[in-house]
């Protein structure tokens, strides 16, 4: 299959657990800690051609725990974290909805929640980016199942945060990283797309 050169790569990108803490939201104060390694990780990956989208549940807006606003607010406090490492995010997409949400215009079961890949469908039709040869990288499984869906390859990040292990074919991970650094190493040196892979299994299965 050629590769579209007209389209960019992308590594989708997690946001909490997986580029910073997974703390709750206390009040309106925005603190933005990058764990360790994911400055090195995501410089390995921009270096490596890779765009750098965030996709991030953000389901408080629709318990009312937090505005939109609020998290515009951390949206520009992880740009500005990054670039000051020279790291550029290339976009950064949230889903504000939850089904059981209590603010009625946010609670709605939409087509953005992971695992639903609608995030990442819509940045790559924002983007130009070429999904076969893109990943997602989560700290738990629906992460892995949105990636899947939206036919990526994909890494789990080993943090301890996936507790249920709800385990089905679009839930398995390419593979297991216990950190940004260890992820970004695995994805730059796997073959180039999604479907070199299948083909190189089915051609293994012939012989
Ligand atoms: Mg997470
Ligand atoms: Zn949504």
């Amino acid at each position: 299959m050629p590769v579209n050169t007209d389209k960019r790569p992308a590594v989708f990108l997690d946001k909490d657990g997986t580029l910073i803490e997974n703390v709750p939201v206390v009040g309106d104060t925005v603190t933005v800690h990058v764990l360790p390694g994911v400055v090195d990780g995501l410089r390995l990956l921009h270096q490596a051609g890779y765009l750098l989208v965030v996709v991030t549940n953000q389901g408080g807006v629709a318990q009312g725990l937090f505005t939109e606003e609020y998290v515009k607010h951390m949206e520009q406090g992880l740009r500005l974290a990054l670039s000051a490492r020279q790291i550029p995010l290339a976009g950064f997409y949230y889903c504000p909805h939850h089904p059981e949400g209590i603010v009625p215009s946010y609670a709605v079961q939409c087509l953005c929640r992971k695992p639903k890949p609608g995030l990442l469908l819509r940045a790559a039709s924002d983007l130009g980016i070429d999904l076969d040869r893109s990943w997602m990288i989560g700290d738990i499984l629906h992460d892995v199942e949105a990636g899947r869906w939206a036919g990526c390859r994909t890494v789990l990040l080993d943090h301890g945060n996936e507790t249920e292990w709800e385990m089905n074919e679009t839930r398995w991970p390419d593979y297991l990283a216990d950190g940004m650094v260890h992820a970004a190493a695995l994805i730059v040196n796997a073959p180039s797309s999604a479907s070199s892979r299948l083909s190189t299994s089915q051609e293994a299965d012939d012989d």
